[in-house]
């Protein structure tokens, strides 16, 4: 999402060093290695039944946090054979190195941030300690509770790169009642001990450790909510149950729990008195993580008139996108999120198409403003000129809202309304989204034309992406049955409404 902040609490500037819904982008390496984990196709049945599956060899660490929180002690030992090398995503890290690493057997080569173990002995183990009190949150904003808040591992040397017969799980071993949050899938019921997910962790993630709000929900195909709130939030209750039914309104949408594991962290913020939820981010690292800043102090009703938490989520029903075509995935978050506030009943369906049309005629607005330039060129203009103003911002949400707009409403026509965009997403959601990969757009898209069976996604790309003008949406309007008059959206009950209708309709759920 994108909301005008200006200055932050010094703690938050820490904790979120970027500002807006962009997606984290990678970090720039030294190295020219890459975290890419080179598997396809996973699944999450296929995710969820690894952990210790037959002839699946399984790395241990055993990570011992103190009461300070300013010391982690890891101990790791390998399951056979070692990967080829271990890494952690932050250049400094072996300077927060307070004893070296020692292998039990055989010798481990330094390379900055990079360690390579495999001359290590089969089933070796590694044992070392870093300082991590750099993470450490001012007592005086979290009300003398002891809480290590990282944004960024400085610590945890990962296997760079895991087979399909390898994972990684960590074991925390905390004082006293320190709980611990990771995006990470708990194996334990006492959510300490984790099964490291594999998409890069230079994606970004969120572990927090010491004394806060941990909850988990477990639902009956085993999926898991870990809501997290951090400092003194009013109304935690009713936190709680918002996030609860956001996530319920996307798997209403998709027919299903679109992930084993979300973490969702809630921070409190009250200098952006204007929104409930002033900001959001998805981190992708090792697992799905959402933080969103929030104002507590606000009545539970804003929080669901607020788009930012179904958009937020909406983002989980596409895979990291390339930079350049981040446009889709703004687009998907920016269609659905008022869609699926009126699919919970949160809002009318009436306001939901209306919201959508205004915001397609920002996008629309933004193209004029800024002038002739390629949509994938208008994401990098973005980047470089940072021209919040120009109407680029509004031209790269709504231009990809206006393309999963036209092709919901393809699909449902060429169909005869057999299927629409949430099937798809859902088959994708089955086959692909935990690739652990980077998709291309023209990739995304002729993937989505697969489980479609059609060639809507890809012509729509090759029209949208390259083009200099804002996507022509009448069609669309005029199929779905909705009017405009004087700006204003007008529900028809002419031809096409049943396709209206169904885009809020949701897929059966398999999970009460
Ligand atoms: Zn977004």
């Amino acid at each position: 999402m994108n909301s005008g902040l200006g200055r932050v609490e010094e703690w938050l500037k820490i904790a979120f060093s970027r500002i807006g819904c962009f997606e984290s982008p990678h970090k720039s390496k030294t190295f020219s290695k890459l975290l890419l984990v080179s598997i396809l196709g996973v699944s999450p049945a296929f995710i969820n039944s690894f952990a210790y599956a037959e002839g699946v060899r399984t790395h241990h660490y055993q990570v011992k946090i103190n009461k300070q929180l300013s010391q982690a002690q890891v101990k790791l030992c390998f399951d056979g054979e070692a990967p080829e090398y271990l890494a952690v995503d932050y250049r400094k890290a072996t300077k927060s190195l307070l004893k070296f690493p020692e292998a039990s057997d055989g010798h481990i080569e330094f390379q900055g941030r990079y360690w390579k173990t495999s001359f290590l002995k089969d089933n070796a183990c590694i044992q070392y300690t870093s300082d991590i009190s750099g993470h450490i949150v001012d007592p005086r904003k979290t009300h003398n509770k002891k809480l290590s808040f990282q944004v960024d591992n400085t610590w945890l040397w990962l296997p760079e790169k895991l087979s399909l017969t390898e994972q990684a799980v960590v074991s925390f071993e905390l004082p006293g009642d320190y709980q611990v949050s990771t995006p990470w899938r708990p194996l334990d019921k006492q959510y300490r001990k984790f099964l490291v997910g594999r998409s890069p962790h230079d994606w970004g993630m969120t572990l927090i450790i010491g004394e806060f709000d941990n909850h988990f929900y477990k639902s009956k195909d085993d999926s898991i909510l870990n809501i997290v709130l951090l400092g003194e939030l009013k109304q935690k209750d009713n936190l709680i149950e918002w996030i609860r039914q956001t996530e319920r309104a996307l798997v209403d949408f998709l027919g299903k729990h679109p992930l084993p594991m979300i973490q969702v962290v809630l921070i409190e913020n009250r200098r952006f008195r204007k929104s409930p939820v002033p900001w959001g981010e998805v981190n992708r690292g090792g697992g799905i993580g959402i933080r969103f800043v929030v104002d507590s102090s606000q009545p539970i009703d804003n929080f669901y008139q607020d788009w930012t938490a179904t958009h937020e989520f909406s983002h989980l029903l596409a895979p990291k996108i390339d930079y350049r075509d981040s446009w889709l995935s703004e687009g998907l978050a920016s269609y659905l999120q008022y869609l699926l506030m009126a699919q919970a009943g949160n809002i009318p369906s009436e306001l939901a198409w209306q919201k959508l049309y205004e915001g397609l005629m920002r996008g629309a607005k933004g193209t004029k403003d800024v002038g002739p330039e390629i949509l994938r060129d208008v994401v990098e203009n973005r980047r470089k000129k940072g021209s919040w103003r120009s109407g680029r911002t509004m031209r790269i949400y709504w231009s990809g809202a206006a393309y999963f707009l036209l092709a919901d409403w393809q699909l449902r026509k060429t169909s005869k309304n057999k299927l629409g965009l949430a099937q798809v997403l859902a088959k994708f959601n089955q086959c692909c989204v935990l690739s652990g990969k980077e998709w291309g757009g023209k990739e995304l898209s002729e993937k989505l034309d697969e489980l479609s069976k059609t060639s809507i996604f890809s012509e729509l790309y090759q029209e949208i992406a390259y083009s200099e003008s804002f996507p022509n949406i009448q069609p669309a309007l005029d199929g779905l049955g909705i009017k405009v008059v004087a700006d204003k959206v007008v529900l028809t009950e002419h031809q096409g409404h049943q396709y209206r209708d169904s885009i809020l309709t949701p897929l059966v759920n398999i999970d009460n």
